[in-house]
């Protein structure tokens, strides 16, 4: 049995029989079926679903965004504003997908060549908690406009939103097993990898996890894309805004109760406007409310599980042993979490090193933009880092030097369905979104005619 359990009150709210093997086989089975007709359906045929499950998320918004804020602590406007950009995801596909895998015409010695971009079959998504309908979307929207078929594993403690999220592709009128949600735990994934019905596997979560999944998939010669950790820099330049900075740093920080891969973990200042800058932002922080998720005021809720809390707690209190000097927080209440700001953060302590998963952010003061850049990329993560400054002609010669998958300026780095996403290094590989997302789970067939 797989249980959700309310990370604010600790009620369980839902319990899940876990699929057997023979079960988890027939689904395959019926994926496997449903992709020979799905894959012969026209663009306008999936288009016109696929606006379907937009509005069906935006009728039902309060129903989907309250069992989300239920399982996993998400403050519930943060939640709505999720269920509206998986209605985003689906249109921006219903519109696009179409015209994204046209095919390519390159000029050769051919009389016509070019690359057809065609489905693979049944893809496997293996999915995190943190935003439970947002990081299926991302996947499932250009995965069925492909022509391919979704099948997902989710995090263990937000089956309810999975079932959900099948139940949107249902109540929008998709053929059934279109996607399909499977219950099980992580045990299950390896045999369904492994199995020859199923092409490749999308990951997003943990490095650990990202490399079991990998590894099989590469014993196996599949394709996989992995969407991991990170611990993305905030850097302040020393023209930059403050006042416009601070504001986008306490969202990039602080949002989704500092549970988010592409948070601004690292807040990197200027030393001469460090004082002036880190005066605010505190000023900021401290007004944050917490409180119960369900409330619409609330924007610092609790974290997804007790266990998580543990781990940040550790991280910290491990970092204070180093030298790091909490100015801001650092208790911790069961599954609530102060919002909290530790200075002196360097290389060799845990919340400089590795992802901390929860409202904390770390900072350090470099003295010139040399030392700025060689900070950002000392981190293994790489998934995006944001700059802040008022020079235009700076930031262009800065973007180079960062070896992130993202730079953004003057904003927070977030995702757009008309922006691929993805990282570097530990943080993954393979892009999500705009026409670079979908083609990953395609064939790139490469067509070539010598006459007519
Ligand atoms: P996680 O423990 O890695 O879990 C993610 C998913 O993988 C869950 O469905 C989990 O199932 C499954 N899983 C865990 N171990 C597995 C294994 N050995 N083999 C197969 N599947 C396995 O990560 P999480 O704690 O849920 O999520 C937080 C992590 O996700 C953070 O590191 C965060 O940065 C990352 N993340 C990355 C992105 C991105 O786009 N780059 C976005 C969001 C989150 P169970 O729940 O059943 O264990």
């Amino acid at each position: 049995m797989i249980i959700s359990r309310n990370p604010y009150t600790g009620e369980e709210i839902s319990n899940h029989h876990e699929l057997s093997d023979t079960e988890v086989e027939k689904c395959i089975q019926k994926a496997h079926s449903r992709f020979k007709s799905w894959k012969e359906t026209s663009f306008a045929e999936r288009s016109n679903l696929m606006m379907k499950a937009a509005k069906e998320l935006k009728d039902n918004s309060r129903e989907y965004a309250e069992a989300i804020t239920k399982e996993m602590g998400k403050p519930i406007t943060q939640a709505t504003a999720e269920i509206e950009k998986c209605a985003w995801v689906c249109e921006y596909y219903a519109e696009n997908a179409e015209s994204q895998l046209e095919n390519e015409k390159i000029k050769t010695d051919a009389k016509n060549s070019y690359v057809a971009y065609e489905p693979i079959g049944v893809v496997l998504a293996v999915m995190p908690w943190n935003y439970p309908f947002w990081q299926v979307f991302r996947f499932a929207a250009p995965a069925l406009m492909a022509g391919n078929i979704g099948i997902l594993k989710h995090a263990s403690n937000v089956m309810l939103s999975a079932n959900n999220i099948q139940k949107v592709f249902e109540r929008a009128g998709f053929p059934k097993d279109c996607f399909q949600n499977l219950v099980i735990g992580s045990k299950k994934v390896e045999n369904i990898i492994r199995h020859t019905n199923v092409k490749a596997v999308t990951l997003t979560g943990s490095g650990r996890a990202g490399s079991s999944v990998a590894s099989i998939a590469g014993e196996e010669i599949k394709k996989s894309v992995l969407e991991l950790g990170g611990s993305n820099a905030l850097v302040i330049f020393k023209d930059a805004n403050i006042a416009e900075s601070v504001k986008t740093c306490v969202q990039a920080r602080f949002q989704n109760t500092g549970q988010s891969c592409i948070a601004g973990k690292r807040l990197l200042i200027y030393k001469d406007i460090a004082e002036e800058f880190l005066d605010e932002f505190t000023r900021q922080v401290r007004e944050l409310k917490s409180g119960d998720p369900m409330d619409k005021e609330t924007f610092i809720g609790v974290m997804a599980k007790e266990s998580l809390a543990e781990d940040l707690e550790d991280q910290i209190k491990d970092s204070v042993k180093k030298g790091a000097k909490i100015i801001l927080g650092g208790k911790r209440d069961g599954t609530y979490f102060e919002p909290t700001i530790i200075t002196g953060a360097k290389e060799g302590m845990p919340i400089f090193d590795e992802e901390t998963f929860g409202p904390a952010i770390s900072v350090t003061e470099f003295k010139d933009d040399q030392e700025a850049v060689d900070l950002v990329n000392s981190s293994n993560f790489g998934l995006g880092v944001s700059i802040f400054t008022e020079d235009e002609k700076f930031a262009l010669k800065m973007v180079p030097k960062f070896e992130d998958g993202a730079v953004f300026v003057n904003e927070l780095v977030k995702s757009d369905p008309r922006l691929p996403f993805g990282g570097t290094k530990i943080s993954g590989y393979g892009r999500e979104l705009s026409h670079h997302g979908i083609k990953e789970f395609t064939n790139r067939k490469t067509v070539y005619f010598n006459k007519y």
